[in-house]
């Protein structure tokens, strides 16, 4: 097991004073300008256009500057606008007017991974990772606390690489919980399986082909939904407060035996080939290139999908239960 970094281990002093700009004022960049910001380090955040992020930010006490102006005189440049839109901020707005030598930051190892930003040989480059989203790491920090974060080094020039990183972790509140020492390489081909084969791609199928399976043998489709879909997170959620063993304990007996016994009948050997062949195709780039290649033609597959989805039986069933979902929930 690696260490594991806290408040204790990192220090804002290397980095107080220096100018840090955030590019992008989305999920994570809003969060981290504003942790950072009420850490004391001197921040600017740069946008590309006078649209949605610029009015927010403004709304937020913040005056967002002109990518060019963010990063001119900026010794640590973080990109938290979307994956693929880095490149070009990069080769247009970034690389022509950034300081020699200032440091590049990332929030997930995508670009750098898979060699779409190729930064110049006296950067440092480094990534945090927040494992969560950026309203919450917003939301954790004012209240005292912070989201776990994983950290990596990619160029350390100047020697001093994972101390920033690690100031950098502690200025969004995350050393407060912990924070993880990983590699590019890791973290961009982990998050990519995951999302791919469970968080995302995994639970979606699975719950579809569940209550598909049911609806297709003629049992109520509102009866479905709450066995496949709806009572999912109850489960998830004594995973992520007791762990498996947790889980188990809560449900019966019959769920325990039944659970053990068909669990592995469905995800079979099979189903693990296949998801050592999701592995391989992020491994080897393939899955990279053809999502850049995607993203290029105006996500057809992503829009359809979405579409297909909106319009499929158990979102409408989905839809007609939620008012009796919500009036069920204890008010806080
Ligand atoms: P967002 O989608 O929230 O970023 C939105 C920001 O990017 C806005 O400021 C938006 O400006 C700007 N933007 C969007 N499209 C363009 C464009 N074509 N040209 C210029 N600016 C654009 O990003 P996230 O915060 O989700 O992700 C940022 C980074 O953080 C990524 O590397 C991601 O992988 C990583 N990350 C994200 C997590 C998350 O939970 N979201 C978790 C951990 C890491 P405007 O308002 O003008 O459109
Ligand atoms: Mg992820
Ligand atoms: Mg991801």
């Amino acid at each position: 097991t690696s260490k594991i970094y806290t408040d204790k281990d990192s220090n804002l002093d290397v980095i107080k004073g220096k100018r840090i700009a955030v590019l992008g004022y989305g999920s994570q960049g809003r969060a981290w300008a504003q942790n950072l910001r009420d850490s004391g380090l001197n921040v600017v955040v740069g946008l590309e256009r006078e649209g949605k992020s610029w009015e927010l930010a403004k709304s937020d006490g913040i005056i967002p500057l002109h990518t060019e102006d963010a990063v001119k005189d900026a010794d640590i440049i973080i990109f938290l606008v979307p994956d693929m839109v880095q490149r070009t901020l990069w080769l247009e707005s970034v690389q022509p007017y950034m300081k020699k030598g200032a440091d590049l930051v990332f929030a997930h190892g995508f670009n750098i991974h898979y060699k779409l930003i190729e930064p110049p040989k006296d950067s440092d480059v480094y990534m945090i990772a927040p494992k969560g989203p950026g309203p919450t790491v917003r939301e954790y920090y004012k209240a005292g606390g912070g989201v776990p974060a994983l950290v990596a080094i990619q160029q350390d020039v100047s020697g001093t690489a994972l101390q920033k990183a690690l100031a950098i972790a502690k200025g969004i509140g995350a050393t407060r919980a912990g924070v993880i020492p990983t590699t590019f390489k890791e973290e961009t081909e982990t998050d990519l399986f995951g999302e791919q084969v469970i968080l995302v791609g995994g639970i979606m199928e699975l719950m579809k082909a569940a209550f598909e399976t049911l609806v297709e043998e003629g049992y109520q489709p509102e009866v479905a939904y709450f066995e496949t879909i709806n009572e999912l997170k109850m489960l998830v959620d004594l995973v992520y407060e007791k762990g498996i063993t947790g889980m188990l304990k809560a449900v019966s007996d019959t769920a325990k035996y039944g659970g053990m016994t068909v669990g592995k009948f469905v995800i079979n050997e099979d189903v693990r080939k296949r998801m050592k062949e999701a592995l391989q195709r992020i491994k080897s780039g393939k899955f990279a290139e053809e999502w850049v290649e995607e993203y290029g033609r105006g996500m057809p597959t992503v829009v359809n999908g979405l579409s297909q989805v909106q319009n499929s039986l158990e979102e409408k069933i989905g839809n007609q239960l939620k008012d009796l979902i919500q009036k069920g929930k204890p008010k806080s």
